[in-house]
């Protein structure tokens, strides 16, 4: 007998959440994996997901001394300038960059929220708004005031509420305690 369960069809967040979702399953990285969509014009003009520069061996192979140590000799969420993995945000960026597709005024959904430096490129490649999914905070308490004052640069930045079927798998962290906030009871502004 076919399933009486009504398809829902989903509004344009939940959309292109789903698909960061199904991006990030290919993600390679000992911490958190991540997936990203930058949308133009309602359509999708690049994606990426976390891992090892191409060509270099992946994080889970140990390809990462950054990530293999990270909890021990670095701190979670900090020396990501001695890691060789690059974050969902950033591929997609760089495929945009290396196809020739602009993203100025673009719509980035990503299934977390973008770390420091990410924001930061996000903001200097103009991107109009930045929704996620897993809220992420700044290891430091001290640094959180300027990680808030450069993501205000962004014209909107959300949380979009949705299924998670990977969850476990994809972050880690929620279970280790780590400073990564589920998805809220709706949207919100940050
Ligand atoms: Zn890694
Ligand atoms: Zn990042």
């Amino acid at each position: 007998m076919a399933s009486e369960t009504p398809h829902i069809r989903p509004d344009r967040d939940q959309y292109y959440m789903g698909i960061a979702i199904a991006v990030r399953a290919r993600a390679n990285c000992l911490g958190s994996k991540v997936g990203a969509v930058i949308v133009r014009d309602d359509r999708i003009v690049s994606t990426g997901y976390n891992g090892t520069a191409q060509g270099l061996p992946n994080c889970e192979d140990g390809g990462c001394q950054r990530c293999e140590n990270r909890g021990t000799k670095y701190s979670s969420g900090e020396a990501y300038d001695l890691c060789i993995c690059v974050h969902a945000e950033q591929n997609a960026i760089l495929s945009a960059a290396r196809f020739g597709t602009p993203i100025e005024g673009t719509d980035v959904y990503t299934t977390l929220r973008p770390c420091f430096n990410c924001t930061k490129e996000l903001v200097q490649a103009r991107v109009r708004s930045v929704r996620y999914m897993y809220d992420w905070k700044h290891p430091r308490a001290d640094v959180r005031g300027e990680y808030n004052r450069l993501q205000s640069f962004i014209r909107l930045v959300a949380q979009v509420e949705t299924e998670d079927p990977d969850a476990a798998w994809a972050m880690p962290g929620l279970r280790g305690g780590l400073e990564i906030d589920p998805p809220g009871p709706g949207a919100q502004s940050g």
